[in-house]
């Protein structure tokens, strides 16, 4: 494993399509097992092919949750190929990207996804997804058509005044 160096904003790579991914084999292990750790260094919930240069449609999540004793639990999950396949609700909330530290976007996302992908050997699964999660996937899943949250934010927190942070209502401001 190793940690890779994450693309900043201004790489024209952030702004490219994906291509498919249609070899599973030791060199894509090595990249989702890459991703993964780099993602985790630097304190992120989800990191995507282009944001470590490679225009491969794939992207890692932290899933972040409680098992029955109560206890915390990080758990990579991959994506391979992913699809969308239904989402429904919508909230609006600020988040950020590893591509471009410092900045915050109010972002409209659904509260529910179903997605569809690949694992690393190959296997198709489904997944469903609420809130953080659903948050991060669409977000990852973007960056795979070159999209990022410098195309979705509606304002970012860093360009309001205290004053419009205090009166701030994301949802019924920026719907
Ligand atoms: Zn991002």
């Amino acid at each position: 494993m190793a940690i890779r160096t994450i693309v900043q904003d201004g790489d024209p790579i952030l702004k490219k399509k994906c291509r498919p991914v249609t070899e599973f084999n030791e060199k894509l292990g090595q990249l989702l097992d890459d991703m993964g750790e780099t993602m985790i260094a630097a304190n992120g919930l989800g990191l995507a092919g282009p944001q470590v240069g490679m225009l491969k449609r794939c992207f890692v999540v932290l899933d972040q949750y409680l098992d029955e004793d109560d206890n915390e639990v990080d758990e990579i999950l991959e994506f391979v190929n992913p699809e969308i396949l239904e989402t429904s609700g919508k909230l609006t909330i600020f988040e950020g990207c590893l591509s471009f530290p410092g900045r915050n976007g109010a972002i409209s996302r659904p509260q529910y996804v179903k997605v569809r992908a690949q694992d690393r050997y190959g296997e198709w699964f489904e997944l469903e997804a609420e809130d953080i999660l659903a948050r991060a996937i669409c977000h990852e899943n973007d960056h795979l058509d070159g999209v990022t949250i410098m195309d979705h934010a509606k304002v970012f927190y860093e360009d309001l005044t205290p004053e419009q942070i205090k009166r701030l209502n994301l949802d019924e401001d920026y719907e």
